[in-house]
């Protein structure tokens, strides 16, 4: 079932996306060669509880931590660790939050120092990715509209799809009716009604789309072992013009 989201409860979970997405910011800082993930995850667990919310991945099917970062080949669900970042990593870093019982939920993959041309531009291609798909989260439109423009414009570069996860819905859970999938075909899948709050989130791999999971149950990597990138913001569905809930703006003007 697709829910529907009241004013209020858009405003609710506006609140959680901006914590979500200062939260990142606050992450965003401490990413340096020689930080392990785990300290990463520390500062995200007091920042969000500073604010007064809960972090909303700590237990989620008993995931064990606040934040799911993602080193390189990890396309997703990487469990913080006493690995030190080194120069010329990525990391994507997901967080999520739990604040007047609404979610939020949102990823940025971060350059740790200077990275290769290749990976600056895998980065580049999926952002850019994620704004081509919510450009598509309009009134009238349909799930299909937001999954070809994300597919078409990181195929173009030769870049993989993840198939296995997909954005979703979100509201009083994290994850929601509909699925909002990075692959599929313009004018296909559920149509997009006002009121309508997804999180967007393609996961773009720089080789094959084909993944595994370990055999912790979470990290999900690439086959191929190469570097894969994540980027995902909320979206409330409105005529006209999307009303992007999250944002990237803290994290950039660092
Ligand atoms: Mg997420
Ligand atoms: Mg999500």
């Amino acid at each position: 079932m697709i829910t529907l989201k009241t004013a209020e409860e858009v405003e609710i979970l506006r609140e959680n996306a901006l914590l979500v997405s200062k939260t990142l910011a606050e992450v965003g800082k401490r990413v340096k060669p020689g930080v392990t993930t785990l300290e990463l995850d520390r500062l995200a667990e007091t920042f969000i509880r500073d604010h007064g919310a809960v972090p909303g991945f700590l237990g989620y099917e008993d995931f064990p931590n606040t934040l799911c970062l993602s080193v390189n080949d990890v396309v997703v669900h990487g469990i913080p660790s006493k690995y030190e970042l080194k120069e010329g990593d990525i990391l994507s870093v997901d967080c999520g939050t739990i604040y007047k019982g609404y979610y939020g939920d949102s990823a940025y993959t971060f350059a740790v120092g200077e990275v290769s041309e290749a990976v600056r531009q895998l980065m580049r291609v999926t952002r850019e990715s994620l704004f081509k798909g919510i450009a598509q989260a309009l009134e009238g439109n349909r799930v299909g509209d937001i999954s070809a423009a994300i597919q078409g414009h990181v195929e173009a570069f030769g870049y993989g799809v993840v198939r296995e996860m997909v954005g979703h819905g979100i509201g009083k859970n994290m994850h929601e009716k509909p699925d909002i999938p990075n692959y599929g075909k313009r004018g296909n899948g559920k149509r997009l009604r006002e009121g309508m709050v997804i999180c967007i989130e393609p996961m773009i791999n720089e080789g094959t789309h084909e993944v595994f999971l370990e055999s912790d149950g979470w990290t999900l990597r690439t086959k191929d072992s190469k570097p894969s990138a994540h980027y995902e913001l909320t979206v409330c569905i409105k005529k006209g013009q999307p009303e992007v809930l999250s944002t990237f703006e803290f994290i950039e003007q660092n």
